[in-house]
């Protein structure tokens, strides 16, 4: 039993928790939709809080000669329920209500959702779009998140013992909680030193421009300051403000989401000082959504396996079929790259060497599913999509780009494809959870030794590295020697598997599957969150 006090209060912006409701955008959602789920499987005293989008994150669609054509439809929530509670927070000098309302889907652990769409409310827009508008409605949407979720949860009478910030929007919310130390008559520094106490972080991003920052001046403009003054803030998130730093040095502990992300962070937040201590906690995925229960079985023999993948392939094909036209085989190799249209994750690299990958191509011996969006303002990240249509084009029997990637279509490239591919530059994967769902459904994963990846890989036996550790500084470099080693990998090891010893694909499976429902379970992770993070173990 956990000793239960009060709740851990979890902090995300976008919870990815079914592909119908459009509160997410990718990973950070999608796993805090996991997260959710753990702690209700898991009997963890979570409340989690987000906000009421009013218009889904972007469904995008690709014309036929590659144009990305972006599309907002407002989200349908079919069973929230409103708790009649409404709150209000400050931003620039204005008083702005906010209401609460509540999914209890998840039992144990509810979602509550603030919402600043109130009629006549000239602040409406707050809670419009995620991920969409100014920087300075990107603030606001920060003061509703940490602000008005710390005022919810009091409105609500929910005792926390521990506040989760999962990534750094949410840090205003130990600005709020500093302030109201601070009205019982606390000085900032002991303020500070008390709610810290209270305060975890989780940091994703490995990319040190990817970590958002805001300059003092806005955020005291728009009224997330809080009356701290500027030193104050600069002392918390550095100038700029950065919300990563905020986060590291309001909490009392801080994690990064694989061993090798660990590292990465401890090297790019070096220079920081008062910062929490780091430690990692590998994410994990919910079996119970991504993985075929068939599959979670004991003992594990090759013709089981072997008959739940190739219903799944023929589940993907079909849909494939369905929604392309294109009809793929059965037989052949099919290997699948689902992420974010960004230029680091290299969408494009299989392609580099024409003279190795088209006959593969032409010759129906590899095929290749692509999916994934592009941030709606990312033109670099369109053009990627619009250079894998044509690719499409160029071999319409094997290449095929799935457009409007979501949860359905995750969990369907996961479970069908025979080989999940992933070859980002490093080390700027966090994890990549993808590949968890994939090897936990028995498709072996292909990759470059980023994110969670060099943990558990064992070459050519639950799966196959693309290369090795060594990572060169130069990126030119790094494409060139990642190509290769993609290839090599790929001619030398993977076909031919494939193609001419089955007995071995099997047992890879098997191994895949073993060596990861457990320890890349989302029920893992949360364990390991009550342990060393929620000190509740
Ligand atoms: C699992 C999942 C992700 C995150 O996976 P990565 O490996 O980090 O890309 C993103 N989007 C969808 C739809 C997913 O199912």
């Amino acid at each position: 039993m956990m000793k239960e006090t009060g709740k851990i209060a979890y902090f995300c912006m976008e919870y990815g928790l079914a592909s119908s409701l459009k509160i997410y955008s990718g990973g950070l959602g999608i796993l805090a939709g996991d997260h959710l789920k753990a702690a209700k499987d898991e009997q963890v005293p979570l409340v989690a809080i987000g906000l009421k989008w009013k218009m889904g994150y972007v469904e995008q669609h690709v014309t036929d000669d590659g144009k990305v054509v972006d599309c907002f439809s407002p989200v349908e929530y079919p069973e929230l329920h409103d708790t009649g509670i409404s709150i209000h927070v400050n931003i620039r000098e204005d008083r702005v209500p906010l209401k609460v309302w509540k999914l209890e889907e998840y039992g144990n652990a509810p979602l509550y959702l603030l919402d600043a769409d109130i009629e006549g409310s000239p602040y409406h827009w707050v809670t419009r779009q995620l991920y969409g508008g100014t920087e300075e409605e990107r603030v606001a949407q920060e003061i509703v998140l940490g602000l008005g979720g710390v005022k919810a949860l009091q409105a609500l009478n929910i005792p926390v013992t521990t506040y989760h910030f999962n990534e750094g929007h949410a840090v205003l919310a130990g600005i709020a909680l500093i302030r109201q130390e601070m009205d019982q008559g606390s000085d900032f520094n002991r303020a500070w030193a008390k709610i810290r106490k209270k305060i975890v972080f989780t940091t994703h991003t490995p990319i040190a421009a990817g970590n958002e920052s805001h300059t003092i001046e806005r955020l005291r403009y728009m009224g997330a300051h809080q009356g701290l003054t500027i030193e104050q803030l600069a002392e918390i998130g550095g100038v700029p403000f950065n919300m990563t730093v905020a986060g590291l040095r309001l909490s009392r502990k801080a994690n990064a989401v694989a061993a090798l992300h660990l590292e990465t962070t401890k090297k790019m937040w070096k220079h920081i000082n008062k910062k929490a201590s780091l430690i990692n906690i590998t994410n994990g995925v919910h079996g119970p959504t991504w993985m075929d229960s068939r599959l979670n079985k004991d003992k594990l023999d090759i013709e089981m396996v072997q008959k739940v993948h190739q219903e799944h392939k023929s589940d993907l094909l079909a849909e494939v079929e369905k929604r392309t036209g294109v009809q793929l085989h059965k037989e052949s190799l099919l290997i699948g790259f689902a992420r974010r249209a960004t230029p680091y994750k290299r969408s494009n690299l299989i392609f580099s060497n024409p003279a190795i990958i088209d006959p593969l191509l032409k010759s129906k011996r590899v095929q290749l599913i692509f999916s994934g969006k592009a941030h709606p303002m990312d033109e670099r990240g369109k053009s990627i999509i619009k250079a894998l249509v044509l690719k499409q084009k160029e071999f319409p029997e094997s290449v095929v780009f799935m457009e409007d990637y979501d949860m359905e279509l995750g969990a369907l490239l996961t479970k069908g494809c025979d080989v999940w591919l992933n070859n980002p530059q490093r080390p700027k994967e966090a994890c990549g959870t993808s590949g968890m769902k994939a090897a936990m459904n028995g498709v072996l994963n292909v990759s470059i030794l980023d994110g969670w990846w060099p943990e558990i890989c064992q070459h050519g036996i639950n799966g196959w590295a693309i290369g090795d550790e060594m990572v060169p500084e130069d990126e030119t470099e790094q494409d060139k020697r990642d190509a290769g080693y993609l290839y090599q990998v790929l001619t030398e090891e993977v076909i031919p598997t494939f193609e001419k010893d089955k007995a071995k694909w099997s047992t890879m499976m098997i191994k895949s599957i073993e060596d990861t429902r457990g320890a890349y379970s989302a029920s893992r992770m949360i364990n390991d969150y009550c342990e060393k993070m929620y000190d509740l173990k």
